[in-house]
């Protein structure tokens, strides 16, 4: 058994999250000990610009090399093509690893292994690990828990929208195209396609996983492209795309754990809250969430008085964000009338509720509240919007309240 010290902290989970919050720990003093193991799962994914900003200015450099240079985005939604906007492309097990790169060259200690099992015994936190054949268990007072959607819920108070699942594959092709990626709506769904330009396409359908005729996982790519014929009116022609791969299911339904930290753990990233990815961004809000997280650990282990402060400061936080991104979601699905009848449209159209996902930045007064300060949550005073109920605390690195 390895003993820890009360300033050494578990952080669980390689992801996004994981790292962020490891690095931040790391900065403020304390020893870190990152424990997971990186998916080898084909999952691609797509990112902002801001990501990739967010990714430098954290020292997230190896990371940021792994992305993709930007591609236009087409949707067809209600019937009508746009070009949206671009987005960066990544693989997410390069990208993982190129997290890891990071962690190693700014001194965090990484420990490949699978946890197996987590729990807290008369306050101490015991976790059961093992790498290569070998078993351990690690002690410590306070843990990160930034397992993603893998992070148990049990005992956790949870809200969860409607249950979706995706189902993605790649395929091969011969034809010349530049690379590109569309979102699209069908009936029962919607699907995400991003082409290579090196013939190769990977695709994420999205559908209620509560549907009865979902496949076996032999049977994903011609479900997939059963559902891929509602698009050939947009020029969409699966028929001439061969030897599909990489067959996968992942959980999307979105989650929020409100019982999120406390005076031995904090739940970072999707171990938190995961939102719908039509609502996208989910590696923008992990990395926001953890990179938040270290000023929240950092208070309530080095200012006791300022304990709950901290934690409440967190949680809201959490909980607003999850409730905004859901709105975000739901107005989206809103924005395809065709399908309003369907089931899968309709608990999407009407969930989480039927409030504004943005009110007027009218501006209701001052107040004291909680902000990330140097290191801590400090109280500080903040500008009030009906829009920004939490408060604003700084505009361009200006007090928002002079
Ligand atoms: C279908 C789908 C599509 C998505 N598309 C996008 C997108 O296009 N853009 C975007 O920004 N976001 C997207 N997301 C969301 C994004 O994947 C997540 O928000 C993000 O990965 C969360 O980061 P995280 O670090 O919290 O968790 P994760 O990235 O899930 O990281 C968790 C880490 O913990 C490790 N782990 C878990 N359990 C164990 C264990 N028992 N032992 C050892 N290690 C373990 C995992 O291997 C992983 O490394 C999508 C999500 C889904 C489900």
């Amino acid at each position: 058994m390895s003993k820890l010290f009360p300033e050494h902290i578990l952080v669980l989970g390689a992801g996004p999250a994981g790292a962020a919050s490891a690095l931040g720990l790391k900065r403020l003093g304390y020893r870190v000990t990152l424990l997971g193991t990186v998916r080898d799962t084909h999952r691609i994914e797509g990112i902002s610009k801001r990501v990739i900003e967010s990714l430098n200015i954290n020292g997230f450099v190896e990371a940021a090399e792994c992305v993709s240079p930007p591609v236009p985005r087409y949707s067809y939604w209600n019937g009508e093509k746009h070009q949206a906007n671009v987005e960066h492309i990544i693989q997410r097990e390069t990208f993982d690893h190129g997290l890891l790169k990071d962690l190693e060259r700014e001194g965090i200690d990484y420990r490949d292994c699978m946890i197996r099992h987590v729990e807290n015994d008369s306050g101490k936190w015991k976790i059961s690990v093992t790498s290569a054949g070998t078993e351990d268990l690690l002690v410590a007072d306070f843990i990160v828990e930034a397992r993603g959607r893998s992070a148990p819920l049990s005992n956790n108070q949870v809200r969860k929208g409607p249950a979706s699942i995706a189902l993605t594959a790649t395929w091969r092709h011969s034809r010349v195209v530049t690379p590109h990626v569309v979102a699209a709506s069908i009936s029962n769904g919607w699907i995400w396609i991003v082409e290579s330009g090196r013939g190769s396409t990977y695709v994420q359908l999205t559908v209620d996983s509560e549907d009865s005729t979902l496949p076996v996982k032999q049977e994903i790519a011609p479900f997939m492209l059963k559902h891929l014929e509602e698009l050939e009116s947009a020029g969409i022609n699966s028929r001439q795309w061969q030897q599909p791969g990489n067959e996968l299911a992942r959980g999307s339904t979105s989650i929020l754990v409100e019982d999120c930290v406390s005076d031995s753990f904090i739940r970072v990233g999707d171990a938190a809250m995961t939102a719908d990815p039509l609502s996208g961004n989910g590696i923008f809000q992990s990395l926001s969430s953890a990179l938040i997280a270290p000023a929240v650990v950092n208070t309530v282990l080095r200012r006791p008085d300022q304990r709950s402060m901290a934690i409440s400061f967190f949680r809201d936080r959490i909980r607003h964000l999850y409730t905004r991104l859901a709105r975000t979601g739901r107005d989206f699905y809103r924005l395809e009338s065709r399908y309003h009848n369907e089931p899968f449209w309709k608990a999407r159209c009407d969930w989480p509720d039927a409030e504004p996902t943005h009110l007027p930045e009218e501006i209701i007064g001052t107040e004291i509240r909680p902000v990330v300060c140097d290191g801590f949550i400090e109280e500080r005073d903040v500008l009030i919007t009906k829009d920004q109920p939490l408060g604003i605390w700084m505009i361009d690195g200006k007090p928002a309240v002079t």
